[in-house]
Formats: structure tokens, sequence, C-alpha cells
């Protein structure tokens, strides 16, 4: 079942929204624009201000400034009974004492739609329940019981659907099912979703484009990749995956490049991935993810091609972590840095006490603004 939906209604636009609980600012004024069918994560750590922000969407939270678009109307004043938005949350609130066909039918009976029969039974096959439409909540899993309060939410053609930590009760499999299931459900439907969550491997599986929060403020918005792979504040190159930053200074530029000492060596990083500025002497963290460096015995250091950002080191640890094993390295470049890099090719010299050479490819590589709070 496709709910076709061409036009730009189903947009959420947030400008300048902002909430403050007397002198504290839980989300500073901010802009945003969600697309119509995307789906779209509010990620972040507890105490970020995403349900909040998510709570103004839906009208259940009085913003202190700004106003709210769905599509083009203005609905900051709008109670939340009256948006074409309907939420989604971790308890899933269904009414223990109704099976799950008249769970599902429940918002239609309440317009005085009489005719429900077809309706319902599509919605629970989109969620995949018709099977269970006689069986009471109780009787159901944690997981089947969100797909019911999902298709719940969704049986009155809302414009947009607000998922509030909705996987947030579940266990891990299940929690992991379920983003692929939510994410179909979705492509399905083909209207906005925006999603709350604190998980970002949830988020980068599930959203189309998502922000990250930190105190109060989107701190950057992008697709997953980008945000994995261009991450423009330290925070977010921590919060999104391992990170390891490596402080360094700006030496020269060559091209598009930006050569930069680190300890007694030089990276290698492009210009365009760097988000501090970068004129000489000025003081970058080069970051690099830990999948991206190779690891090669100091013995055969000779061997590793031009061109490679290099850097080398001592292992302290390493822990076979089935596919890969993960090493912890203690680096000259900062004596009290370690770095995490993973190997498949596991060279039966590369254990505790070797000294060997991290590289990676100047591609691989970012840089942050180290003034940065
Ligand atoms: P969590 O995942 O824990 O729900 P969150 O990122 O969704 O965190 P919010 O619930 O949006 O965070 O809360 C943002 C901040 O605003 C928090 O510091 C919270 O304590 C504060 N806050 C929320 N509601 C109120 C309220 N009614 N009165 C005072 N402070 C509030």
């Amino acid at each position: 079942m496709t709910i076709m939906t061409t036009d730009s209604s189903g947009d959420v636009r947030l400008s300048g929204i902002g909430k403050t609980y007397g002198a504290f600012t839980a989300v500073h004024p901010l802009d945003l624009t969600v697309p119509q069918g995307s789906f779209f994560a509010l990620l972040g750590a507890s105490g970020c201000g995403k349900t909040t922000t998510l709570r103004m969407i839906a009208g259940l939270e009085e913003p202190s400034s700004g106003t709210v678009h769905l599509g083009d109307q203005d609905v900051t004043a709008l109670p939340p009974y009256k948006r074409p938005v309907n939420t989604v949350f971790q308890s899933y609130a269904l009414f223990p004492h109704l099976d799950i066909f008249e769970n599902v039918a429940f918002g239609l009976r309440r317009r005085g739609i009489k005719s429900v029969k077809k309706q319902v039974e599509d919605m629970l096959e989109l969620v995949q329940l018709g099977e269970q439409a006689r069986k009471k909540p109780h009787q159901l899993s944690g997981g089947q019981q969100q797909r019911v309060a999902v298709a719940r939410a969704l049986i009155n053609h809302p414009k947009v659907l607000l998922l509030d930590e909705p996987l947030g009760a579940l266990d891990l499999k299940l929690r992991r099912q379920m983003q692929l299931e939510l994410k179909r459900i979705q492509t399905e439907v083909g209207i906005t979703f925006v999603h709350v969550t604190h998980d970002q491997e949830e988020a980068m599986t599930m959203a189309d484009t998502v922000a990250v929060m930190n105190a109060g403020r989107v701190e950057q918005l992008g697709s997953p990749t980008d945000l994995y792979e261009n991450p423009q504040t330290t925070f977010v190159a921590n919060f999104l995956g391992t990170s390891n930053l490596i402080e360094a200074e700006v030496d020269t530029k060559n091209g598009d490049d930006i050569v930069l000492r680190a300890g007694g060596g030089k990276l290698v990083l492009p210009e365009a991935r760097c988000s501090a500025p970068t004129t000489a002497g000025g003081k970058v963290l080069v970051g690099v993810r830990p999948e991206k460096i190779s690891l090669t015995h100091a013995d055969d250091a000779g061997e590793i091609p031009e061109g490679r950002n290099r850097i080398t080191g001592r292992i302290a640890h390493s822990s076979f972590i089935g596919v890969s094993t993960q090493y912890v390295i203690d680096s000259q470049v900062c004596p009290e840095f370690e770095v995490y890099a993973q190997n498949i090719e596991r060279d039966p010299r590369l254990t505790p006490g070797a000294d060997v050479v991290l590289h990676w490819s100047p591609v691989h590589t970012f840089g942050l603004d180290a003034a940065q709070d």
C-alpha cells in the first residue's frame, strides 16, 4: 500500500524555534527544514533538547520563540490534535482491553468513520501483523506492540510521523530488526518521519538526514555518510563512532592540500576536509577513523606506498573481535594518546610491544578546529 505524497505538505520547517524554562535554555533558537518524505533523525545525548524539539513540532510543548510550519501552514498556535502529525512514543500506550484490530481502528472510529475494515487490514498488512488482528496487546512481543503503535499512528494518514525513542524499550536484537522495519514502512508510505534517538547507530541505519544536537543546538546536519566522514566538530567526530584525533599545526599549503606538522613528522589533509582556519601556524586536530588505518610492522616500513599519512607507535594491546583485531597504539605524536586501528590481515608480529607504522590515505583525513569548545 502506498499513500501518494507528491506535494510538499509534509515539509517541516522550524524558524527560530527555541525553548526556555525560566533561565534555562533547553533549545536555542534553531532553523531546520525537513523535506517531505524524508526520514529525519534528531540525534544526541540525554538532555540535549531533541525531545523538546520534537514536542514543539507535535504541539505538545509551546515554543518560547519562533514558528513551526507544516507544508505551507503555520501551525505554531494549533493544538496537537489540529496538526497533521501523529506521535509514536517509547511506551506504546496501546489500549489493553482492545484487540489489535480495534487499537488500530480507534482513530478512524473516533472520527465517526463506519467502514474501517479495509483500511485497518491494509495497515496491519503494512506492519506485517495481519495474522495478529484478534490478539490483545499483552499477547504480542514488544516489537509487535510497537508496530501496532505505528499502525495506529498512521491510520489517519498524518503528513508527518514523529517518533520519540520508539525502540528504547526493546532489546538490542529486536531493536536492530525494528530499525529496518521502520525504514521499510517509511519508504512504503512515503511520509515524513522525524525520529528522536540517542543511539548513533540507529540514526545512521535509518535516517536520510541526521541533525546531531548538543546542549540545545544543532551541531551538524547531514547524511549519515557525510557526518561520519566529514565531521565538523570534535563533538560530532566523537559522538559518531571512534575518532583518532592528533594535535597538529599548519605548516604550508600544497595545491588543494594542507601540510601539517605533528610531532616530528608531516601529515597531509585536503583543504576541503578541514573546518579549522588554515593559516600557517594554526592549530588543527587531525582526525582519521580507525578502519581507514593500516598497520605495518616497523621492519616493513619501506614497503608502505608513497603519499600516505603515517605516524609511528607501539602496540599497547590488541583484542580479537572476530572479523578484525582492534589495536591500541601508544603513539609518539601525542604520548597520552591512543590510536585504535583495525586490521584484517593479522600479521603474527603485531603483538603488544611491537613497533609499528600507522598509515592511511590523506583523503580519509579530516581537520577540526582545535580552538573550539
Ligand atoms: P532525553 O533523551 O533524556 O529525553 P532530550 O535530549 O530529549 O533528553 P529534552 O527532554 O528535550 O532532552 O530536555 C532538554 C533539557 O530541558 C533537559 O536538560 C531537561 O532537563 C530540560 N527540561 C525538559 N523539560 C523541562 C521542564 N518541563 N522544565 C524544566 N526543564 C525541562
